[in-house]
């Protein structure tokens, strides 16, 4: 009997605890998206941003018992706060094509161009001031925007736009507010290969879902497929010539890398996922060629019909999903000094310490292994420091002899980048 009256009680009170968190958000937010729109321009060593607009979208799918981001990834952090109370009452880290491409030649050398950006808030009650925080060379958030919105101003915009694009579930998980809720969208498909495109996706998140831990967390997820038709069938091909009319402006040879593809057109990728309650966006380019992309918090791309699509769209899924980086060392990119000596990067499968206590997996790694931990195959199978990661063969170390961030193959996530991944799960779910 007493322990069932302690049972009831744990009831009670967690119920409570539930129904306090889920106040503190209807508190200060309606379960809508607040998508503030921005021009960012510069060069390497000056930036600026610059207010396109504000819209109010339908759906927010974020877990409501998560408002603050404590996973400390990004380059970029996102924080929002209540101008009564001057209270946090929101944040979340992510990555910019604009913090990519200030590492390029073109931008050392001091031309400057503009990307757009879109800032996604659960949708405030009142006045909030949001701020835009970036990573200074030590790695510390110094503020780099702010801007004061007011939802009930009347220059807030609350026309759906690209209302027209047909979606379809393609995994239901249930409530999306503790689901991971993906966005598919699909480039370069045109009015008669929208079949293709639903075999397409089914395909490629068969390998996904295949792989751990999505396979154990696949429950934790829903997948929407949206289907915007193109006028051209492809993606832009710069360096042969080939540009099509593709909807969502998907182009190889971004920064000028034969296999990278992005998009600079984020207002056109915004409005049609704007359509689904989504975290994450995932953009399928109807092409042969190998390639791909992926950018912390915004989205990843692949080639579909390539023979390494499903490698590609779960490599980049990593960096978009969890802010995994490169573990490769080996194939050319566009940047220079992306990871600064003597600066820890803060993707969670790289590190430049050689310290076991100090190390972010540290408590992965087994007592007797060495560090660095020999490239052999007696350390196939073991958490340690392997050397060669982030674009650089010297200074920067690896979990894991291999994974599917280094090789270019379908193999598991080493277990410093699974746990990563687990990690993002739990924050969009628990
Ligand atoms: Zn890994």
């Amino acid at each position: 009997m007493r322990r069932l009256c302690v049972l009831v009680l744990s009831i009670i009170m967690s119920t409570r605890v539930v129904a306090a968190e889920r106040s503190e958000f209807d508190r200060y937010f309606a379960p809508q998206s607040l998508r503030i729109d921005l021009y960012h321009t510069g060069d390497a060593r000056t930036d600026i941003y610059s207010l396109d607009e504000v819209m109010v979208e339908p759906f927010w799918a974020g877990n409501p018992h998560n408002l603050i981001d404590t996973l400390n990834l990004g380059s970029c952090i996102v924080r929002v706060f209540d101008l009564e109370t001057n209270a946090m009452i929101y944040s979340r880290g992510y990555c910019s094509l604009f913090d990519e491409w200030k590492t390029t030649d073109e931008a050392i050398a001091g031309f400057a161009r503009t990307f757009h950006e879109s800032l996604i808030i659960p949708l405030p009650r009142g006045k909030v001031q949001v701020r835009i925080d970036t990573r200074d060379r030590s790695n510390v958030f110094k503020p780099a925007f702010d801007l004061v919105v007011d939802p009930a101003d009347y220059h807030v915009v609350t026309e759906r736009r690209s209302r027209g694009v047909r979606s379809v579930e393609l995994i239901d998980g249930g409530p999306s507010a503790s689901k991971v809720d993906i966005a598919i969208l699909g480039d370069g498909y045109d009015a008669n290969e929208l079949h293709k495109l639903r075999n397409d996706a089914e395909r490629l998140l068969g390998v996904l879902f295949n792989t751990e831990p999505f396979k154990s967390r696949k429950r934790d997820f829903n997948v929407r497929l949206l289907e915007p038709v193109s006028a051209d069938s492809g993606v832009d091909e710069p360096r042969e010539g080939k540009y099509r009319s593709n909807v969502l402006g998907l182009s190889f040879n971004a920064f000028d890398i034969p296999r990278y593809m992005l998009t600079y057109s984020n207002k056109a990728v915004r409005d049609i996922a704007g359509n689904v309650p989504y975290d994450i966006v995932i953009i399928l380019a109807n092409a042969k060629r190998y390639g791909g992309g992926g950018i912390y918090n915004l989205y990843s791309d692949a080639s579909v019909d390539n023979e390494f699509s499903g490698y590609v769209f779960v490599h980049e899924f990593g960096h978009a999903f969890a802010g995994l980086g490169d573990e490769y060392y080996s194939s050319e990119v566009a940047y220079n000094d992306i990871y600064p000596k003597g600066m820890e990067p803060w993707e969670p499968n790289i590190t430049a310490l050689l310290d076991t206590a100090k190390v972010k997996w540290g408590d992965l790694i087994g007592s007797g292994t060495p560090i660095p931990t020999p490239d052999d195959s007696i350390h196939a199978g073991v958490v340690g420091c392997f050397e060669g990661a982030g674009y650089a063969a010297k200074g920067l170390f690896r979990p894991s002899r291999d994974c599917i961030m280094f090789s270019k193959r379908v193999v598991p996530f080493c277990p410093v980048c699974a746990r990563a991944i687990d990690r993002m799960v739990d924050f969009y779910t628990k």
